[in-house]
Order: structure tokens, then sequence, then C-alpha cells
């Protein structure tokens, strides 16, 4: 249910609503809109006569039930697109198309440093690198963990860029995020309703993969775990799913960006190398992600990607992602939203 308040409805009155809808055991999440204040509740049961008692509050407008399952991440409750600000001037899901690069895995220090400053010289914003990888087979490199995280830390001091990274288990989230600005939750845990209660609660942003054959409804019912927590701050990242197709590593689904858009006011990222699984079509992924719309893309890169100790075959090395930001740039300007800092002349 949500209850509209009047255009200039006091502090005061907005306060009143919320202490009633806690009194009642459910939960009030506010949406302070330039024009007027929306308090969105969630929680069961919702008392039957509970519409008409709200209306009658004083600064309420009118109270609305929402049928559809995702209540936080759905517009109805939040009618103004989501821009996460992560400090530093870096936003996420604003007119400007933020772009999160880095490796696969964080293997070491030279590799992992001298990416980032590869990455964050074409346009990046945001550094990615996985201390805990998930991998299909466990005799496979699983990450260096806490010692991963020390490394992209120093990364960051030394480019400022942002840290995105993987947290896998609700036992790693408390130090996962004393590192990381940004929480990433794998395809493979896109469904661990636990662990995305954690981070929900750990208060950081949290990028929230797509499972491998998650319903769109079902990953915005995830994202709504982490904000029924009090989390706001989800992205979407949208990273090919399981198809027939085996050329391919996955199918990306560019349908999503447009279909979660009408859905859902989160920003929505397209992850092109998971997506294809080969370096050779990360760039017409890249680019035709941008032009559906998305908010951004996260793009793996390594210095040496045929050395990777993990996904080999699909990491960029640094020339293929140099080549690719300019044009980037130029599709994000063509569909009127702006480029990456640095990637085109009207940038710059
Ligand atoms: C990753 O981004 O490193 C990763 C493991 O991706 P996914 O969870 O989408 O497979
Ligand atoms: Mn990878």
């Amino acid at each position: 249910m949500i209850i509209v308040m009047k255009t200039g409805s006091s502090k005061e009155q907005v306060r009143n609503v919320v202490e009633r809808v806690e009194e009642l055991g459910l939960h009030a999440h506010l949406s302070e809109g330039e024009e007027r204040t929306i308090v969105g509740v969630v929680g069961a049961p919702l008392p039957p006569d509970l519409d008409e008692r709200f209306a009658a509050l004083d600064g309420v407008d009118n109270v609305v039930r929402i049928t559809k399952k995702f209540k936080l991440a759905g517009w109805d409750f939040h009618p103004q697109k989501t821009i996460i600000d992560l400090g530093d001037g870096v936003t996420i899901g604003g007119e400007e198309i933020s772009i999160i690069a880095g490796p696969c895995s964080v293997e070491s220090e030279e590799q992992t440093i001298s990416t980032a400053k590869w990455v964050k010289a074409q346009g990046a914003t945001i550094l990615r690198g996985g201390a805990y990888k998930p991998r299909t087979s466990p005799y496979e490199f699983r990450g260096l963990g806490v010692k991963g995280l020390e490394i992209l830390a120093q990364a960051r001091k030394e480019t400022g860029l942002k840290l995105i990274t993987e947290v896998m288990t609700p036992a790693d989230v408390e130090v996962v995020g004393e590192y990381t600005d940004i929480f990433q939750i794998g395809a493979r845990n896109a469904q661990n309703y636990l662990l995305l209660e954690e981070v929900g609660k750990a208060g950081k942003p949290v990028m929230l993969k797509r499972g491998l054959s998650m319903l769109m409804e079902e990953w915005l019912l995830a994202a709504e775990y982490v904000m029924a927590q009090g989390n706001p701050n989800v992205i979407l990242c949208e990273r090919g799913i399981r198809t027939f197709e085996t050329w391919t590593r996955n199918t990306l689904d560019i349908s999503t960006v447009s279909v979660i858009q009408s859905l859902s006011h989160l920003p929505v990222f397209i992850d092109p190398s998971h997506a294809v699984g080969k370096r050779a079509y990360v760039a017409s992924a890249s680019l035709a992600a941008v032009a559906a719309g998305a908010d951004g893309l996260m793009i793996e890169v390594h210095p040496d990607p045929d050395r990777a100790m993990s996904d080999a075959a699909q990491q960029l090395n640094f020339q293929e992602f140099a080549d690719l930001m300019p044009r980037i740039g130029a599709v994000a300007e063509a569909v009127g939203r702006v480029a990456p800092s640095g990637t085109t002349a009207s940038a710059a």
C-alpha cells in the first residue's frame, strides 16, 4: 500500500503517518520527491480498513493498494529513478553511463593496480575484481580472500576508483563491507535469500546479478529482499541467461533493460563479458546495451587475458578496452546520455 501525502504536507504530518504505520507492526518507507512525499507500507497482514483509516489522517491525499509483488523496487512506491551516490562525484543511475571495469579475479597487486590505472585513464569510475570467486569446479582458482580485498583497497587508494567485489556468504558480509563500496551478488547467489538480507542490512549499495535461469519477476523480488531490510540502493545487472545455445557462454537478454526500466526505478547494468563469454563479442554487446538504455556496463579487463586465472576467454586486454570506450561514449551521446568522462570530444 502507498500513502500519497498532499503537496506541501508538513514534516509533522508525515511523521504522524509513519508512527501510525509502525504502531500496526508494519514498515514505512519514505520516498521524498520534489513535489510530494510518498509513504510506502510493507508488511503483513494489512488490516482491511487500513485505506480508510489512513485516508482520514491530516496531510494525506490518497491511499493506493499495490498489487504488484515487488513493491519497493516498483515505480508506485518510488516515482523517481534511483540515483546512487558513491561519493567523490561518482554516481550510478544518472545521465552519465557508468563503467565498471577490472579483472575477473584479483590475482596480484601488480595485475590489479595496473588494470585499475588503465581503466581509470579510459573513463571507468569503478574497479571490479573478485576476491571470493564462485567457480563451477572446486579445483579452480577460488580467489585470494582477504588478501584480495587488501589489494583492491590499495588500488582504490592509488587511483580514486570506487570498488565492487563479490560476497558469497552471509559470514563474509562484514569483512567484505570493510573494504568494498558496492557488494556484488553473483548470479549463482541471486536467490540466496539469507545473503540478500544480510547485504540489505549492511547499508552499502548492492549490485544484484540476474541468476542463470531467473525470471525478471524473481529478480525484482530478490532485489526486494535487499530493499526490505532498509537498503534502497540496489543495481540490477543482466549477465546473460542459460539457453540452449553453446557458442556463447550465456545468452544476453537485452530486453531486460527496457522491461526492468518499465517496472522499476532501479539502475540497470549489463555485464557483456559473462553474457557472451568470448572477448570477440564483448564490444558489440556493450554498444547494444548502451543503445538499449542501460545505465552502465561491467566489463572484465586483464593485462594479459590469456594468462588469467579465471575467465581467460572473455577478458579484454588493455588495448581492446581502450578502443571500446570511445565507441561506448559515442553511442551514449547518440541515445541522449552523457558519455563516461573523457571518452568523447564533447565529454572532455
Ligand atoms: C563475476 O562477475 O565475476 C561473476 C562471477 O559473474 P556471475 O556471477 O555473473 O557469473
Ligand atoms: Mn568472471
